[in-house]
């Protein structure tokens, strides 16, 4: 039996499986690349879903992360620590918003936003006690707890898991008559991705952020960018909404890249006006503004900026597209996303996204399928030209 035989019958004896990896172990992994426990190389399409934006164990931030885990990890917020505030600052910048608030997954971040949305409705907006609504779009993603799984459209991500949270209505995604024929004098927030990733990179009509802010602004309803996925340079802006003019919502959510792919580190990013409405007591998470993820978080946000990350996805993306669209395959039904989040539809008649990236991990690219028939190409923003020109060999290979 190999190694990874071994292994993957080890592991699936006492994991859950709730998930159905490609049978590929990685055990190393620097910049775009991964090796397995054979000792292949794998070029990195997954990216940990874009939580790997600055690459694989870039160095300033394992540096960070280690000079921390030297220093201080973990104080709990019952006690100020000397690096929270240097990151929520830095946060604050890069977001051009006041106040944020640190989690550590997506999922607590995107609670924390629904929570912050109802806290505003009725103590500022004079909403009925538990009355509040919130809009979100079908096919969304928005992590995987109880009351998120709830206002979900996809069977898998619900059966068996209800009682559903209250309080939620589904609307079309790029549908912003739909949004505003859904407002009542209950609606607190308008909660949306961007570009809906995980639904198989759905890229919204050009102007409906615009349109989404308007309507908002006009109703008295909050607007929420879920931006978990698309931001932190991953889309050629900082933040995927920036493509659109006048769109900058009233709360921002990220995770992912922000913990660098190091440590887990989430935070919701809003006003004064909004955050402000938090007390003591009202909202907490033992591990949240933790030191380390702190000062990960910080190193993170700083190798964005210094590399200028968002250009360069901007840039790459553009010329892996072009590419893309050479190959000129019968088996691509289209290419779709913005920057480095790009997703292939696969022609139904050709076989599932899974089947390719099956052949694509045989020749050492590592990709993932999404919603049967589409793969999803999110490299690390930090991926070469030359290295984008021996992907596209790759995947010229499997296309054609
Ligand atoms: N929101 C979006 C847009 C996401 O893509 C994800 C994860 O894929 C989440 C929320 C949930 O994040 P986490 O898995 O860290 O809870």
């Amino acid at each position: 039996m190999t190694r990874t035989a071994d292994i993957i019958r080890q592991t699936e004896e006492v994991a859950a499986r709730n998930y159905a990896p490609l049978p590929v172990v990685i055990a190393r992994a620097e910049g775009v690349w991964a090796w397995d426990v054979e000792g292949r190389r794998y070029l990195d399409c997954v990216s940990a879903y874009s939580s790997l934006n600055q690459g694989h164990r870039h160095p300033k931030i394992v540096d960070a992360l280690v000079a921390q885990a030297n220093r201080l990890t973990l104080t709990s917020r019952a006690f100020h620590n000397d690096r929270m505030g240097t990151f929520l600052a830095r946060l604050c910048g890069l977001c051009e918003m006041d106040m944020a608030l640190p989690m550590n997954t997506g999922a607590e971040a995107v609670e924390t936003a629904i929570k912050l949305a109802r806290l505003w409705g009725y103590r500022s907006k004079g909403v009925r006690d538990d009355a509040a609504e919130i809009i979100v779009c079908r096919n969304n993603f928005h992590g995987r707890t109880t009351t998120l799984i709830g206002f979900s459209s996809e069977p898998q991500y619900r059966d068996g898991f209800g009682p559903y949270s209250a309080g939620f209505r589904l609307v079309d995604f790029g549908n912003a008559a739909e949004l505003a024929a859904a407002i009542t004098p209950n609606t607190v927030a308008f909660l949306v991705e961007p570009i809906q990733a995980e639904a198989g990179v759905r890229v919204p009509p050009g102007g409906y952020l615009t349109e989404a802010r308007r309507v908002c602004s006009a109703n008295e309803v909050l607007l929420i960018f879920d931006e978990i996925q698309t931001g932190l340079g991953r889309t050629g802006k900082p933040f995927a909404y920036q493509h659109e003019t006048d769109a900058k919502p009233d709360v921002l959510i990220v995770g992912k890249a922000l913990g660098g792919g190091v440590y887990p580190v989430s935070a919701v990013a809003s006003s004064e006006e909004l955050l402000g409405l938090f007390r003591p007591g009202d909202h907490g998470s033992t591990f949240g503004g933790n030191p380390l993820a702190a000062a990960v978080g910080e190193a993170a946000i700083a190798v964005i900026e210094d590399e200028a990350l968002p250009a360069r996805a901007a840039e790459l993306g553009a010329y892996l597209r072009a590419a893309l669209g050479k190959l000129r395959s019968p088996v691509i039904r289209e290419v779709r996303g913005r920057g480095l989040l790009l997703g292939i539809e696969i022609e139904p008649e050709a076989g599932t996204a899974r089947t390719y990236c099956s052949r694509l991990a045989e020749r050492g690219v590592l990709t993932k399928d999404t919603h049967v028939q589409v793969m999803r190409l999110t490299p690390p923003l930090t991926i070469e030209k030359r290295e984008i020109d021996w992907l596209v060999e790759q995947l010229a290979a499997v296309f054609s």
